[in-house]
């Protein structure tokens, strides 16, 4: 059986009629801009996260640029990030100017570490004016920690929730937790568009109100700019795409669930692999999957032999970029060098069959057994 890493023709198959229905409504309707979809998927994932606004824009990196804009960050601002993660956490801090300080990840979570972010706002104290945690992997990270060491400096938080879509952390909703949180829809989300899209949630109405202005020209009234802002709006399409979605999310996180739950029994008592840590407490939604392993890339070549598709997130940490190099002033942060080493995420979507799972997990045991002793 060839195991692909995502099938989302196999996620829109039951949903045909609902999603040829909002494209029909939408070519009718013809209001391609900010069609009344836009503001009914804006309350629907407000009230789904738990949160008092949401605001949709073009993509997730758009999302993590507006947040800092919006809480006016740029040159001489420092924003503390997690040194393993998407690049777009960082890309965003350095596209409004301000300086990323990156910060080591506790190696069981792979999230930014509590004690690591101690050290840096030691460091760079009130220059530091936001921080921004990533649930990485659709694990909430460790907010009342992050939140509690923010508030020491005044700094704010900023959720990069990009893979963590109804996560909870001690029962919140990820994009409930910080002072405004960033979503992504691109398609292999947890809950995707059919293209890019994004949105940011916030309980702080001002920052709501200008994270309007800003997504949109700046604009107060019909040529009326108030502010520069830029052009990121979420397409009426995918709003409408992703109000027939939102209702299955729920479901589908569960059976992500499931599925880890199945490889991590499946995967127990293994030489030479670690599954990821259980959730104490908080729900994971398992964006990926992912497991370690120091002869990572011998196991991928060995799945992929198999036809079982694996993919590594990320191989690289970002002070190892050369985007971000020049960031990090030569530093070590020896826990995500770890992970970039060892981390591969395996075939975890809803659609994903328990045979499936069960085939991956048999193909890794025949490489562990094979493998033992060279
Ligand atoms: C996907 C992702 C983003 C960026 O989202 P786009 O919609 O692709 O711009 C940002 N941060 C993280 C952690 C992501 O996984």
């Amino acid at each position: 059986m060839r195991i692909p890493g995502a099938d989302l023709g196999a996620q829109h198959a039951p949903l045909r009629e609902d999603l040829l229905a909002a494209f029909a409504r939408l070519l009718e309707s013809a209001q391609f801009i900010q069609g009344p979809d836009v503001r009914a998927f804006e309350e629907e994932f407000a009230q789904y996260c738990g949160a008092r606004h949401a605001v949709g824009v073009a993509n997730g990196t758009d999302a993590l640029v507006l947040a800092l804009r919006a809480l006016d960050i740029g040159p001489g601002d420092r924003v503390a990030v997690p040194a393993f993660t998407f690049a777009a956490t960082a890309e965003a801090v350095c596209l409004v100017g301000a300086e990323p300080v990156f910060v080591d990840i506790d190696p069981a979570t792979c999230n930014m570490a509590a004690a690591g972010l101690e050290a840096a706002i030691r460091e760079h104290r009130t220059r530091i004016r936001a921080v921004l945690p990533v649930h990485l992997y659709g694990r909430p990270a460790a907010m009342d920690e992050i939140l509690a060491l923010a508030s020491s400096v005044g700094a704010a938080v900023v959720e990069d929730a990009a893979q963590a879509h109804g996560a909870r952390y001690r029962g919140r909703r990820a994009g409930s937790l910080g002072r405004v949180a960033c979503f992504s829809f691109y398609p292999t989300k947890n809950l995707g568009a059919a293209g890019d899209g994004g949105a940011l949630t916030t309980n702080d109405d001002a920052v709501a109100a200008r994270l309007r202005l800003l997504r949109d020209h700046g604009q107060t009234g019909k040529y009326e700019h108030a502010v520069v802002g830029c052009n990121s709006r979420l397409d009426t399409l995918q709003a409408a795409i992703l109000r027939a979605k939102l209702p299955h999310l729920d479901a589908w996180n569960a059976r992500r669930r499931a599925i880890a739950a199945r490889y991590t029994a499946g995967l127990d008592g293994l030489a030479g692999v670690t599954p990821p840590a259980a959730g104490a407490g908080d729900e994971l939604v398992h964006h990926l999957y992912v497991i370690r392993s120091p002869r990572r890339d011998a196991l991928q070549q060995h799945l992929a032999a198999a036809g079982i598709a694996t993919s590594v997130h990320y191989p690289r940490a970002l002070h190892q970029q050369g985007a971000f190099a020049a960031h990090a002033s030569g530093r070590a942060f020896p826990a995500a060098e770890a992970a970039a080493r060892e981390v591969l995420a395996l075939p975890c979507y809803p659609e994903l069959a328990d045979a499936a799972v069960d085939e991956v997990c048999a193909a890794i045991r025949a490489f562990a057994s094979g493998s033992a002793g060279g």
